[in-house]
């Protein structure tokens, strides 16, 4: 790629609260994440995440006698 034709973007260091270090494209100089693909609940334990979700409304439903 030659130099001038997109000068704002660049690569960039994207450094996330659980300490993953990981380069992407952005016209920033630096970004910071609270979650990325490494410790996303999302990512790294979709089922079991959606196993919590399930057990917490069931939990609500019951406090609140929804049926
Ligand atoms: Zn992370």
């Amino acid at each position: 790629m030659r130099e001038g034709i997109h000068p704002e973007y660049k690569q960039v260091k994207v450094r996330c609260n659980c300490g993953n270090e990981f380069v992407t494209g952005s016209t920033k100089d630096e970004i910071r994440v609270e979650v990325c693909s490494k410790c996303h609940p999302f990512y790294t334990g979709s089922q079991k995440l959606l196993l919590e979700a399930g057990g917490r409304v069931e939990k609500f439903n019951k406090k609140y006698g929804r049926k």
